[in-house]
């Protein structure tokens, strides 16, 4: 079953976004998602000026899932990523953390195969599927699908793929969901301003819990859950984060505040996911409990 091409996409997350297709929940999808560029990237020996860099993050989608409302969890149950034949990266000068170490914009386009990137010749990278964006509509107004947020959106967290859940926090009815920016690999961080990027089809399928009412976007693993927090500085993100994973300590293994803060500081990990987007993003790593 195939939702929707490339041809139709957003690029800001909102309850004004009309639905492309509404899914019940149980139902598996599978989405074609453009690359963050729109598929503006042909050949390496093509000049990194023809690239309009104003228009990036085509979301497919939105998806109205039915029976969503407000205070509810979405949850979107990653199956499968299947990567287009190749993906590209671009770094440039004041992009990202690795801007300053750049002298000009150039493009790599390598070759996406087996399990692995064709990064240079004698040197491959394996294939790490993520979605970089994922969301729903937000609570007002829009989002550009380049920022994250506690709807989602730009979250360019590499626990985001096959495998794994993403929780988030419904805000309309419908909830509205769109996906795109996928990427073959993506180290932490995402420094220089891209992973190895490229188009997909992502296969995945929905879940409501219903009255939730989660704080924002977490990841659940087979190992544990991760809690995604996004701010306009990593302080206030890390800040955001910690609050979160001992309220979470607190409710999940009933606790009181002072040993949830000792159970996070023994046990979970701080991790960052993104340095380069409009807000920074962090993720802490809650294992299950005995
Ligand atoms: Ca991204
Ligand atoms: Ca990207």
């Amino acid at each position: 079953m195939k939702l929707q091409d490339q041809g139709s996409v957003v690029y800001a997350f909102s309850s004004r976004n009309k639905p492309v297709a509404e899914l019940a929940p149980g139902e598996t999808v599978v989405v074609e998602t453009a690359d963050c560029f729109g598929g503006q990237v042909h050949s390496q020996e093509q000049s990194p000026e023809t690239i309009d860099r104003t228009k990036i993050n085509p979301v497919s989608g939105p998806f109205f899932i039915t029976g969503a409302q407000p205070g509810d969890a979405l949850e979107v149950e990653i199956l499968d990523i299947n990567l287009a034949g190749q993906g590209f990266m671009m770094v440039a000068p004041g992009m990202g953390r690795l801007g300053k170490l750049v002298k000009e914009p150039q493009l790599l386009v390598c070759e996406l195969s087996g399990n692995s990137a064709l990064f240079a010749p004698g040197v491959s990278l394996p294939l790490q599927p993520m979605l970089g964006v994922i969301g729903v509509a937000p609570e007002r107004g829009e989002v550009p699908s380049h920022t994250p947020g506690v709807h989602g959106g730009n979250l360019d967290t590499k626990e985001v793929k096959p495998g794994n859940s993403i929780h988030l926090p419904v805000f309309c009815p419908g909830a509205l969901l769109g996906m795109g920016d996928v990427h073959a690999a993506m180290g932490d961080g995402e420094l220089g301003g891209t992973g190895i990027e490229a188009s997909a089809e992502v296969r995945f399928r929905v879940h409501l819990h219903k009255q939730a009412n989660i704080p924002g976007p977490r990841v659940v693993s087979p190992q544990g859950v991760y809690l995604i927090h996004s701010a306009s500085t990593l302080g206030r993100a890390i800040d955001a984060a910690c609050k979160d994973a001992v309220d979470y300590v607190m409710a999940v293994a009933g606790l009181p505040a002072d040993q949830a803060a000792m159970l996070v500081s023994a046990c979970c990990d701080l991790q960052i996911s993104q340095l380069v987007n409009p807000l920074v993003t962090v993720r802490i790593f809650v294992p299950y409990l005995a």
